[in-house]
């Protein structure tokens, strides 16, 4: 099994060091090729997903990768940004239903801005559609109005849409998970209001039948967005579109308040996928060994359960880091009173040792 490892900028290298590290420790015999991205790509090839990045990518059956951005490439052109390399990765590699666990461990209730009862335990996944809606939806743009309310002024537009194929394979991509969790899905829509989502709706609730073993919910956002900080253990796995799963993912990984514990897939139609940390490249602690690096393990956890067929795996170092979490390991960004204050080599170090 081929991995490429894309470590791209600021603390990316640092913690995607010691998710290889863990990788090499589980006795399997993956090959491990790195390639620039992001900024590092455009400083070694003069293009944020150079040529033979993109081809490893390709060729490879998953890709680890860190983050990319640093301030510093601001005054570029916006095809040459370093943000441009995830959204061409996604693109060219047709990676359309995006992964996000929201966990809470029990350790770092503390962390979360809510009530330990209501996110202790808290484990859900939000799968969100990641290639259409009215992110691409066309046309688009700004114009002279020549209806509406105010004939003769400026205004903007954008096209909601989604095409019946774009939401059957996103729905099988929820069904599934949800075949390996508590097997309920909750489809988040606006159905009442767009029709848009009406077909959503029609298309879930088709697909559903397809998975009898699964639950099926459905529920409007403005509903879901008030139900997951009042009961968000009620949820398995959520699924949603574009707009939608761009909001409620970042709320979801807000309930756990840790953003370097959360790590995230995207996947192709084939489970071929690309897995990072939620969070970005953090350029103002790049460098100083102090990032935690349990987002970037994380995901490799989900790389190995989703795309390599290791679920066993991904189990060890799941429990691996809830045993250094347990043993009181802390980064700074999840420190708690009384805790082992740690730094990224030390993090990655505990993980290696509780494996
Ligand atoms: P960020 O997620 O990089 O950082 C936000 C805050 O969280 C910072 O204070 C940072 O120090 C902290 N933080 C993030 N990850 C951490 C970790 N693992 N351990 C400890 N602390 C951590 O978001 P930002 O500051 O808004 O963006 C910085 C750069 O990252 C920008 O250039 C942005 O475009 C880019 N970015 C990239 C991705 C990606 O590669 N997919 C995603 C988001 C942002």
């Amino acid at each position: 099994m081929k991995i490429a490892v894309l470590p791209g900028d600021g603390i990316g290298p640092e913690i995607v060091t010691e998710a290889v590290n863990v990788l090499n420790a589980l006795g399997e015999s993956f090959e491990m090729e790195t390639a620039p991205v992001g900024g590092a790509g455009y400083e070694a090839k003069g293009h944020p997903l150079p040529e033979d990045t993109l081809k490893l990518a390709k060729e490879a059956d998953a890709i680890l990768f860190g983050a990319v951005g640093d301030w510093k490439y601001d005054a570029l052109a916006r095809e040459l940004r370093p943000e441009q390399a995830i959204l061409g990765l996604r693109k060219h590699l047709s990676l359309f239903a995006n992964l996000r666990p929201a966990i809470c461990y029990p350790e770092l209730t503390e962390a979360s801005s809510l009530k330990p009862e209501i996110v202790a335990g808290l484990n859900i996944l939000i799968v969100r559609e990641l290639n259409g809606d009215i992110y691409f939806g066309s046309p688009k743009g700004i114009r002279t109005a020549t209806d509406g309310l105010f004939p003769g002024t400026r205004e903007g537009f954008d096209t909601m849409r989604y095409s019946e194929p774009e939401v059957e394979r996103i729905a099988h991509v929820a069904f599934q998970a949800a075949q390996k969790r508590d097997k309920r899905v909750c489809s988040v829509d606006k159905a009442n209001v767009l029709e848009t989502s009406q077909l959503w709706k029609e298309v879930m609730t088709r697909i559903g039948k397809e998975y009898p073993d699964v639950e099926l919910s459905h529920m409007y956002v403005d509903n879901a967005a008030m139900q997951l900080v009042k009961a968000p253990k009620a949820f398995d796995v959520v699924v949603t579109g574009n707009l939608f799963g761009d909001i409620l993912s970042d709320e979801a990984a807000m309930l756990t308040g840790s953003i370097g514990m959360l790590p995230s897939a995207s996947l192709d139609k084939n489970n071929k996928g690309l897995y990072e940390p939620s969070h970005g490249s953090a350029p103002d602690i790049a460098g100083k060994g102090v990032a935690n690096p349990l987002a970037t393990i994380l995901s490799a956890a989900m790389m190995l359960r989703y795309s390599l067929g290791k679920a066993d795996q991904a189990d060890r170092i799941e429990q691996a880091v809830q045993k250094v979490l347990a043993q009181g390991y802390r980064t700074g960004d999840i420190k708690t009173e009384g805790c082992k204050l740690v730094g990224t080599r030390e993090m990655g170090e505990a993980v290696l040792k509780a494996l």
